[in-house]
């Protein structure tokens, strides 16, 4: 699903990725852990075409996505990629469903079929009650949540996630972070997530650890 092969990118004269390798499978969620400035961000940035590497490969699904052009690479994002960030980034003077349907008319759906879909994963998410609330009218889990059907909202392949949970109390992170394995079983999504959280990185299928730039190869256990 997502082939990673000998990327390195630096910022100037720090080089923050040094040759990564990596392989993650359709229907895995993987997280990613390490300390501060070890490089998750820009390795999930990368990976999730928000950025480009200074030399090596990722493909998506077969598609090679280092060298596609910059339209061609917006509408690859648009249609097969979601993100979930640590600040849910929701528009606040639109509803709950009007933030979620936005990805949708953005990849020239029927608008029709992109509000059923939205509202059917805002039911599936427990936010029945919050169609047509704006973000200010609900709480951080709720409000995170519907970041989560908005990045599902174009049926992505893969949905990357940079601290999600971050910026929520333990009882609103752990419903967070059981809803991805929901999603993973019930809908098939792959879940790419950078977290802090300890309970989420070992409820992972495959937890992989990054320290200065490269993802330490795990110890053996047996
Ligand atoms: P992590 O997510 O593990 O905390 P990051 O990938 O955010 O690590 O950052 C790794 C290093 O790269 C840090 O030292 C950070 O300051 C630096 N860095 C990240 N983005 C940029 C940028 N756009 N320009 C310069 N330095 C950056
Ligand atoms: P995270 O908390 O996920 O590690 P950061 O706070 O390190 O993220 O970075 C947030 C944003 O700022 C990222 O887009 C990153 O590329 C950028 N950034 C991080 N460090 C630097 C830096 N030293 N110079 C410029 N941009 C940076």
């Amino acid at each position: 699903m997502i082939e990673v092969k000998n990327i390195s990118k630096s910022y100037n004269t720090l080089q923050v990725l040094k040759g990564i390798d990596l392989v993650i499978r359709r229907k895995e969620v993987v997280s990613i852990v390490g300390a501060s400035g070890a490089g998750k961000s820009t390795l999930l940035h990368i990976m999730g075409t928000l950025d480009k590497p200074d030399t090596g490969l990722v493909r998506i699904n077969g598609q090679d996505v280092v060298n596609l052009r910059s339209s061609a690479l917006a509408d690859f994002r648009n249609q097969n990629i979601g993100f979930i960030f640590q600040f849910h980034n929701l528009l606040p003077e639109f509803t709950a469903l009007e933030n979620v349907c936005i990805p949708g008319y953005l990849s020239n759906k029927d608008a029709k079929k992109v509000q059923a879909r939205a509202t059917e994963l805002l039911l599936m998410l427990g936010l029945k009650n919050r169609l047509d609330h704006t973000p200010s009218r609900m709480s951080g889990g709720e409000q995170q949540r519907t970041a989560v059907a908005r990045a599902l909202i174009n049926s992505p392949l893969v949905v990357f996630a940079d601290e999600p949970s971050g910026n929520l109390d333990s009882k609103n992170a752990q419903e967070l972070h059981q809803l991805f394995f929901r999603l993973r079983d019930e809908i098939g999504q792959t879940f790419v997530i950078v977290t802090h959280n300890e309970d989420l990185a070992n409820m992972a299928d495959r937890k992989l650890e990054m320290k200065d730039g490269k993802i330490l190869i795990p110890e053996v256990s047996n």
